[in-house]
């Protein structure tokens, strides 16, 4: 990929994997959508024009050099697809990851504060995405994940995106309720009551899939450290509300399938 169309618009994940897996994750810049959604919002489902999200899929396909992108319908749940050319010729399945040992397919996740989760072996055979809200970890998406792989968990390696981080992130009692007594300590920072109202915590989401990851045997793991809400250069649901969808993006290049 050209750095010069790079620049500015898309991310490159910095992690130590085989050139062959390939992986971007795109910004609000260089795209066709117009205020809230400016503009290069993948999303349909936030309203934009159907027109305008069609012309930035191509486009993004256009620069990542790829025919086909699986794209999920996710829904914060621990559904993994097993992502073929077939399937990705299908349309949008509900699941929150996916993976696949295809080539020259893309796998995506749309993220606006989630965190998106790359994964990639050692050997550059296999590549995975997972859609990391607090819900689906808590869920389990991340084991899901790891125990849909043909692969062992010390043989992959783990990338956390953009998303919204522990500075940001205030959450009520129904998150913290909902995370597992043993991993609060680690992932929750209590603020106590904010003033006249309901106590608060801060919750530090990419600590929380590092622990999940941790614990299925994942060991090496790189975090981008990039915040949704601090850098206005993604799409950020919880800043902004009416907005759209960045995309991370990974495939496997290569000739065949
Ligand atoms: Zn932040």
């Amino acid at each position: 990929m050209p750095a010069a169309r790079l620049a500015g618009t898309l991310i490159e994940p910095e992690w130590p994997v085989p050139g062959r897996v390939r992986a971007l994750v795109t910004t609000r810049a260089g795209g066709v959508s117009e205020p809230p959604y400016e503009s290069f919002n993948l999303a349909y489902h936030v309203g934009d024009a159907a027109a305008r999200v069609r012309r930035n899929r191509r486009r993004l396909l256009t620069i990542a050099g790829i025919d086909r992108v699986q794209w999920l319908d996710q829904e914060h749940g621990r559904c993994v697809l097993a992502a073929s050319a077939d399937t990705a010729a299908g349309g949008p399945i509900t699941a929150d990851a996916s993976w696949t040992m295809s080539r020259n397919l893309g796998l995506a996740v749309l993220v606006a504060d989630c965190v998106p989760l790359l994964l990639a072996n050692e050997d550059a055979t296999l590549v995975a995405v997972v859609h990391c809200g607090w819900r689906g970890t808590v869920a389990g998406i991340v084991g899901a994940t790891l125990d849909a792989l043909p692969e062992t968990p010390g043989r992959l390696v783990a990338w956390l995106g953009p998303g919204v981080c522990a500075d940001c992130y205030e959450v009520g009692a129904e998150v913290r309720d909902a995370i597992d007594p043993d991993e609060r300590q680690a992932v929750l920072v209590d603020e106590g009551p904010a003033s006249g109202g309901d106590r608060k915590w801060r919750m530090d989401l990419p600590a929380l899939i590092v622990a999940r990851l941790r614990r299925s045997g994942v060991r090496r793991i790189v975090s981008s450290s990039a915040c949704t809400i601090c850098d206005s250069r993604y799409y950020s649901y919880r800043r902004d509300g009416r907005t759209g969808r960045f995309a991370a993006l990974i495939w496997l290049e290569g000739s065949g399938h």
